[in-house]
């Protein structure tokens, strides 16, 4: 089970994902005038996708303005999922390349995306107070975390949220590309630079450098085959 039917996201818990919510004022006055402007967007928190027990969990910052702000799934629409799924599908975890729409029929499997900031913040950049707000949806999302799951933070922002969502202090545990930090219950949190279109852009985030942290992750799962993209063989 992955794709999120408009009664599937009914069913997640409202601790975890609230699609009334308001509590970050400038954000909802900013859904507000982006949905004036763009009436078929779903400006509206964006919920999680994918199984609630799933052992992969990436963590994103906050919905695109015309990606899953528009479509209503994290990565889906905009230039930011285009290396996340075809990354998630070279590794097993999704069953289509590309991410089109909410309604395109690509599941997810063992794996879930997320996001730091469920609303879209303008300029792709929540203030700290709202990360502190949504952090509640993230710490209730992580609380059913299987043991030795992995969780892949994409950028600094994620990274912290991410911590602060499990009850650790940051001090010890810097956010950098490829650095991996053990947690409790044989959690493994990963880092990488953001999947966003200026970083892949400028060459800060790689393919390879992507893939190889998802291959670290597969070496985590002690699974040979989500250690190396299709067709290839993992490295010992
Ligand atoms: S960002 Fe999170 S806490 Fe803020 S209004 Fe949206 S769902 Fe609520």
């Amino acid at each position: 089970m992955t794709r999120k039917s408009a009664s599937e996201v009914a069913t997640i818990p409202v601790s975890i994902y609230d699609p009334r919510c308001r509590r970050c004022g400038r954000l909802a006055r900013f859904l507000d005038r982006v949905k004036a402007e763009h009436p078929e967007y779903h400006c509206r928190p964006v919920a999680p996708f994918g199984a609630s027990d799933a052992s992969l969990v990436v963590v994103g910052l906050a919905p695109g303005m015309h990606g899953a702000n528009a479509t209503g799934r994290p990565f889906t629409g905009d230039y930011a999922g285009e290396l996340l799924y075809a990354t998630l599908f070279k590794f097993g975890y999704a069953t289509r390349p590309r991410s089109l729409s909410a309604s395109d029929g690509l599941r997810l499997l063992d794996a879930r995306i997320t996001n730091a900031v469920k609303c879209l913040p303008p300029g792709n950049l929540p203030l700290g107070s709202e990360v502190r707000n949504c952090n509640r949806y993230l710490e209730a999302e992580l609380a059913t975390l299987p043991a030795s799951a992995s969780i892949l933070a994409l950028g600094r922002v994620a990274h912290d949220a991410t911590l602060r969502a499990l009850g650790h202090a940051p001090r010890g545990r810097a956010f950098a590309h490829g650095a991996v930090h053990a947690l409790e219950h044989g959690v493994r949190l990963f880092d990488s630079y953001h999947c966003s279109r200026y970083n892949t852009n400028t060459r800060r985030l790689t393919t390879q450098m992507f893939e190889r942290v998802f291959a670290a992750i597969g070496r985590h799962r002690g699974n040979p085959r989500r250690a190396a993209p299709r067709g290839r063989v993992a490295q010992a």
